[in-house]
């Protein structure tokens, strides 16, 4: 990255950056699995009912997720629903069921972060939490990191100064309006954006990775965590006071965080049947 640190890129986004020399890309840039036995709506269905979901605006919203509009910030990567927040960890196998293979030997490479997370701020004092990463890889700092099980270095963790930052880390994220993006477009400069720290016990793949649930009504309701049931996406785009046609789905504030994070200006064709990206 421009500041010296490796961070993890999506696929579709890396792609973008056109660059000329690259790592090699896998088949598949973006993978989702929707679940057949959600009340899922279709264009052209009857009226969409209380309890039906949308399609065509779960769709673009994890499209959007697999476009990079996620943090590595999680408190599941050593052990369940641990009171502490880490980025990404550099060093661990995952087995088939994405579980920790917590019986093998683990040679710890350090914290390591999404692309989404250089640009998170914490909105008390405005630190940037890569500073906090930083921090956090001071852990081990001329010691041995090999370890002979996840356990082990779990134990060292907790042992360590760096523990207190990771709680902290926790503390805040499940804190109302306690984290925010700082976008910078080529016509905006450091746009803070409210991310989703509301959810209390921290719940991973729904705090942080969102908007402010608060923008549920508004241009911005597309990454907002909790899709409004019995709504079309053109009711979403209704709801939120814009006016026009489907391509007004990805409102300003999630617009220019996909710019900040490398998206060439999105190029998204819905018609009444099919959606192109
Ligand atoms: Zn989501």
């Amino acid at each position: 990255d421009d500041d010296g640190k490796i961070r993890l890129y999506a696929q579709s986004l890396a792609k973008q950056f056109q660059l000329e020399v690259h790592p090699e890309y896998s088949p598949i840039d973006i993978l989702a699995d929707f679940n057949s036995d959600f009340p899922f709506w279709f264009e052209g269905d009857s009226p969409i009912q209380p309890n039906q979901i949308g399609f065509e605006e779960l769709v673009l919203h994890e499209l959007t997720h697999g476009l990079g509009f996620l943090s590595s910030w999680s408190n599941d990567y050593l052990e369940e629903d641990s009171s502490f927040l880490t980025p990404n960890i550099d060093g661990i196998f995952y087995n088939v069921g994405d579980n920790v293979e917590s019986k093998s030997v683990l040679v710890f490479r350090g914290f390591l972060e999404n692309a989404f997370d250089k640009y998170m701020i914490l909105t008390s004092d405005r630190t940037r939490t890569t500073e906090l990463t930083s921090e956090l890889n001071k852990f081990l700092d001329g010691q041995d990191k090999i370890f002979l099980s996840v356990n082990e270095f779990i134990a060292k963790f907790k042992a360590s100064p760096q523990l207190n930052i990771a709680k902290q880390m926790y503390k805040t994220c499940t804190e109302a309006n306690s984290i925010e993006f700082l976008a910078n477009t080529s016509n905006s400069k450091n746009n803070a954006v409210i991310l989703e720290t509301s959810i209390s016990p921290f719940r991973v793949g729904a705090s942080i990775s969102h908007v402010d649930e608060n923008l549920f009504n508004s241009s911005d309701f597309l990454m907002t965590f909790e899709q409004v049931l019995g709504r079309t996406l053109e009711d979403s785009i209704a709801a939120g006071g814009s006016e026009g046609g489907k391509e007004k789905a990805i409102g300003p504030k999630i617009l220019a965080i996909l710019e900040t994070l490398g998206c060439v200006p999105l190029k998204i064709i819905i018609t009444n049947q099919k959606l192109y990206y």
